[in-house]
């Protein structure tokens, strides 16, 4: 699907909804974006890979916060 052709509303809509998406990192405060994998799991995803009204995960481009946060041992810690 190819959507060339957005006027300006409707590119204000999507950001105001991306930014609805954005949450922050427990550990770090980074802005990220939940994101579900394949496997049905929930994933933590780098806000600033993430452009506006993309709702599928691309690993290709997409940077997974758990590898990216300074605190990622936490992350592994707390859900044991
Ligand atoms: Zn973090």
């Amino acid at each position: 699907m190819i959507l060339d052709e957005r006027d300006d509303e409707s590119e204000d809509v999507a950001d105001a909804r991306h930014e609805r998406r954005v949450a922050r990192c427990r550990s770090c405060n980074a802005r990220i974006i939940w994101f579900t994998t394949d496997g049905g799991k929930k994933m933590p995803v780098d806000e600033g890979t993430v452009e506006a009204g993309e709702y599928v995960l691309d690993l290709s481009r997409h940077r997974s916060h758990f590898a990216t946060c300074p605190k990622a041992a936490q992350h592994r810690r707390a859900k044991a």
